[in-house]
């Protein structure tokens, strides 16, 4: 028998159920990823993922090709390129992990209805620790309060035995035809990309080795995760979005970690537990779809946000906002694809509350230039930190950027290092917006008045 296991958001070799089945079950294995450019623009990769997706492609491909196989590319609508691939190649199982986004979930359950008329189809959760549906409230809802749902979650128990690699991934003699990675198209004809890729390594190896180097940093990870001019964090977010490793390998490592490192304990709990916010911001897509466009706490359906905003929006992408911390964030995020936790937050909070720009506008920039950019998190993000999610922080919690700024970079070394202008500003006066008459000319004016922005803020969110 031969197995068509179908690669999406599990580029990886090692704890993949659908390739570790398939290649358990069947005597030959075809691996396939196909770029099915999905209806709803939402679900489409921005430019920044489309790079990463490329070396992610690429490295997965070599490392299958080091074991005696080789991944075949296609383009075009899932349904009927499966379907072709099949036909060609006599494969009468189909293998694959799932994908959570409402348009992907739509488009395989047509597929696995159509496809089980003719085949066998499998498939299996890889990039999450329990499915979306598992843990509910005791009711039978779905939460909408993160700590709760946390300690179910905790209670219902996380599988955390990851599975190993497949000792042979054995091809069919003959093996179907695979586009070239370069038609795919996926990086940029004007290479912008190439700089941005300086700052990462890409691919399943790359992943794990940067998991095992950060663990010995994982005691000091609560405190140190706040402070944007340190390495406090793992940086594994793209790694997990595209499935180069899992969120169970993750919680594998660190627990076995622990076993010979107990005092770190407490810092691998917190870490631990920002894997369950991934987790919430899935289980709350999951079971409230519609927030990909509206917000799910439905007040701020009349919410009047700034109708004519193209201007200051174009300020806060290009990192000209003259408040230092977030251009500093807006200007890492643009040059490195990524952008620090704390400072996602300042930045978006500025947007949606002293500027009243809608959030939307800020997730589709984040999803166009991160390269972690997932549809769960990212929506998760805004509404949680425009006030108008589930859990979010009260509305009237306004970050302000420079108090932000004086704690959590108190010696300006993040601000530094992303705008040169400020270099020689003291510790002090990094965090300050230039003030008229300053001579540093470079630098903009600050783009909004904070104390007036935040009480025109608190007044319309009375009003609705
Ligand atoms: P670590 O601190 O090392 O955490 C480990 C992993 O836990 C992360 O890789 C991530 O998968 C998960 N995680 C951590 N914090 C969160 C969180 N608050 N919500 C959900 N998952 C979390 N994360 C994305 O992966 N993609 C996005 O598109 C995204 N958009 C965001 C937008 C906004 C406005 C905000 C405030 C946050 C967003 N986040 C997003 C969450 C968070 O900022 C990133 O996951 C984190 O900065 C990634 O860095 P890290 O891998 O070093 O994180």
């Amino acid at each position: 028998t031969t197995a068509l296991v179908w690669l999406r958001q599990d580029l990886r070799l090692a704890d993949n159920p659908a390739l570790y089945h398939a290649c358990r079950t069947c005597e030959h294995v075809i691996l396939a990823f196909i770029d099915d450019p999905l209806p709803t623009s939402i679900s489409q990769l921005g430019a920044a993922s489309r790079v990463w997706l490329h070396h992610s492609l690429q490295a997965f491909d070599e490392h299958l090709q080091a074991l005696g196989n080789r991944l075949i590319l296609r383009q075009g609508a899932a349904l009927p390129v499966l379907q072709q691939l099949l036909a060609t190649t006599g494969a009468t199982h189909v293998y694959w992990n799932r994908v959570y986004d409402p348009a992907s979930l739509a488009r395989d359950k047509h597929i696995k209805e159509t496809l089980k008329q003719t085949c066998k189809v499998h498939s299996f959760n890889a990039s999450l620790l329990n499915e979306p549906w598992e843990v509910l409230k005791p009711d039978g809802t779905p939460y909408k309060v993160f700590t709760p749902f946390w300690k179910a979650m905790l209670k219902y128990g996380i599988q955390h035995l990851p599975l190993p690699t497949p000792e042979r991934i054995p091809a069919p003699a003959y093996l179907p035809d695979s586009l070239p990675l370069n038609a795919l198209a996926l990086l940029p004809t004007i290479r912008w990309d190439i700089g941005m890729m300086a700052h990462w390594q890409v691919g399943e190896v790359a992943a794990m080795r940067k998991l095992l180097a950060f663990l010995p940093k994982g005691a000091n990870y609560k405190e140190a995760r706040n402070l944007p001019a340190q390495t406090g964090t793992t940086r594994l977010s793209p790694h997990l979005h595209f499935g180069e490793i899992s969120p169970r390998q993750t919680v594998y490592h660190a627990k076995h970690y622990l076993q010979s490192h107990p005092e770190a304990e407490s810092g691998w709990r917190h870490f631990m537990q920002e894997i369950g916010w991934r987790e919430f911001s899935y289980h709350l897509l999951y079971h409230f779809p519609h927030t990909l466009e509206r917000a799910l706490d439905a007040r701020f359906d009349a919410f009047p946000w700034a109708e004519d905003h193209a201007a200051v929006l174009e300020r806060w992408q290009h990192g000209k906002t003259g408040f230092p911390i977030i251009d500093a964030g807006m200007r890492e995020l643009w040059q490195t694809g990524w952008m620090h936790n704390r400072v996602r937050m300042i930045v978006a909070s500025l947007l949606t509350k002293n500027l009243l720009v809608p959030w939307q506008a800020g997730e589709q920039w984040f999803r166009d230039t991160l390269v972690d950019a997932d549809l769960a998190s990212n929506v998760f993000g805004w509404q949680w930190t425009a006030g108008c999610g589930a859990d979010a922080a009260p509305y009237f919690r306004i970050f302000n950027p420079i108090l932000q700024s004086q704690k959590f970079d108190p010696e300006g070394k993040y601000i530094r290092r992303w705008v040169p202008e400020l270099q020689n500003r003291d510790n002090k006066q990094v965090h300050l917006p230039r003030e008229r008459g300053d001579d540093l000319r470079e630098y903009p004016l600050p783009l909004v008045d904070l104390k007036a922005s935040r009480t025109l803020a608190l007044t319309l969110f009375k009003q609705i």
